[in-house]
């Protein structure tokens, strides 16, 4: 079964994606004024999906933003566009901004959100391990937007395009003191010892949705879990390293910069865990992980 991915979900209505138009005075357009999740669907099944919920609605009322509709009409209709699409294998990229409003930084308040679900083929991943640059981007210690899934990606934009001037997969950041924080769309940990480590969100990152289930996994596999600030030296001297997304997974690191990270057991056996974790899924259980 081809997948289509020719319908998109906007403002409640399914419709083809070819016939969806944005406003030009649409504050997501204007300004990055929105937040947007990237879900995982495995057999039809949103994956974590209440996770992603919990941060899309943390995000929402730390930038004041009204969601369109309840969790619930949400799933019922992501799945039907699941359906429409043929895209059983997915990821759903559901996307809110503050919508239409008058030019400047100011909204009023009343404003209708718009709310935009589309569905994308899971991204090819020709390679088993990654490698990573150290990029010139640095984000504030503590900031309160490096938590929020927001449009505005800039920096991740830079740091992409840094690691492929590169020829590296990706760009990791670094914050004002100096510490590692993530890649320009994953999370990062290292093991050295029997202890995972990954650097806490105060540092300047997304509280990832994979990240959390990574540290549970750890937890059960029998590794000490710490979220403790990571320097790039300390990263350099780790026995294994690895990256994680709800787009692609657990992802080895094989390189970084000049140094190499053999294959490690530990990686491989929480890529399992996750695996297992995916293919247990039914959207009863979707629905109350992480409740
Ligand atoms: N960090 C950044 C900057 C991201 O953009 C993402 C996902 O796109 C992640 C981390 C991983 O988060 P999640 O596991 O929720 O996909």
């Amino acid at each position: 079964m081809k997948q289509t991915n020719s319908y998109a979900l906007l403002n409640g209505t399914i419709t083809q994606k070819e016939k969806v138009s944005i406003l030009p005075n649409d504050r997501g357009f204007l300004y990055g004024d929105g937040i947007y999740e990237t879900i995982r669907v495995h057999h039809g099944k949103p994956f974590l999906w209440q996770w992603h919920m919990n941060r899309l609605t943390a995000g929402a009322e730390t930038i004041n933003l009204k969601i369109p509709l309840t969790p619930l009409v949400l799933l019922e209709k992501t799945k039907r566009l699941i359906e429409l699409n043929k895209s059983n294998n997915c990821i759903v990229r559901l996307t809110i901004t503050r919508g239409p409003g008058e030019r400047g930084y100011d909204y009023t308040g009343n404003e209708t959100p718009t709310l935009l679900v589309t569905t994308h083929e899971i991204p090819a991943m020709e390679k088993n391990s990654i490698s990573l640059s150290i990029t010139n981007i640095r984000v504030a210690t503590g900031d309160i937007l490096t938590t929020i899934k927001s449009n505005n990606k800039l920096g991740a934009v830079m740091a992409k395009q840094f690691a492929k001037a590169q020829n590296t997969d990706d760009g990791l950041m670094l914050n004002s003191d100096g510490n590692i924080t993530e890649t320009s769309s994953a999370n990062i940990f290292c093991i050295n010892d029997g202890i995972l480590r990954t650097p806490p969100i105060y540092d300047g990152l997304l509280p990832g949705v994979t990240r959390r289930l990574t540290l549970g996994l750890a937890s059960s596999i029998g590794l000490i879990v710490k979220e403790e600030s990571i320097t790039p030296k300390k990263l350099e001297q780790a026995n294994a390293i690895f990256v994680t997304s709800a787009a692609t997974g657990i992802r080895n690191v094989e390189k970084i910069e000049d140094t190499i990270f053999p294959k490690n057991q530990l990686v491989n056996q929480l890529q399992k865990a996750y695996d297992e974790e995916l293919s247990k899924l039914t959207i009863s259980s979707a629905i109350s992980t992480g409740s």
